[in-house]
Parts: structure tokens; C-alpha cells; sequence
């Protein structure tokens, strides 16, 4: 994997503690915070070490991916509840 390096200076970065909510958030989403190992440079920001298609296959995105089929599980048993119950209704 590529080393990330600043966009301000081009030196190296490290990691960045996560400071509040929002980047939080970003993180789970791909990105976080990094910070510049040159000390007179001093940038920080946000940066994505994976592009979004790499984030959609990657193991931690499972999670979002069962989330979505339970969803649509939910919502097939409602569906299926109210056809049901149209159904019936149609035969009283
Ligand atoms: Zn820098």
C-alpha cells in the first residue's frame, strides 16, 4: 500500500486522533485524520487511504451490508403482512 505523504509539503503523515463526532463519522466511512511528521509544516486533515469502491468490498463494510439485507428482510415481512391481510379481506 502506497505510503500517504502531505499535501501541503509532501513529507510523510501519521495517524491523527479522531477530535470530534464529524470525524468520527468520516472515519467509519474510509477517511480520517492525519497530521504532518514535519513540524514547521504542521498540517492536518482529513485523507482516505481507500477509494470508496475499495471501502464497499472491504471486510468492515460487511456490516453495513447485513444491515441492509435485514432491512429488506423487515420489509419483505411487512409486504408480504399487508398482501396477506388484502387477501383476506378479499375472501370475507
Ligand atoms: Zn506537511
Amino acid at each position: 500500500m502506497a505510503e500517504l505523504v502531505c499535501p501541503k509539503c509532501g513529507f510523510k503523515v501519521r495517524k491523527s486522533r479522531t477530535r470530534n463526532f464529524y470525524e468520527k463519522i468520516l472515519k467509519s466511512f474510509g477517511s480520517r485524520p492525519y497530521r504532518c511528521r514535519d513540524k514547521k509544516c504542521n498540517w492536518r486533515g482529513l485523507m482516505r487511504k481507500r477509494s470508496l469502491i475499495e471501502f464497499l468490498f472491504y471486510a468492515k463494510s460487511i456490516y453495513w451490508r447485513r444491515i441492509v439485507i435485514v432491512i429488506t428482510f423487515l420489509m419483505g415481512i411487512f409486504l408480504a403482512f399487508i398482501i396477506f391481510q388484502y387477501v383476506i379481506f378479499y375472501f370475507i
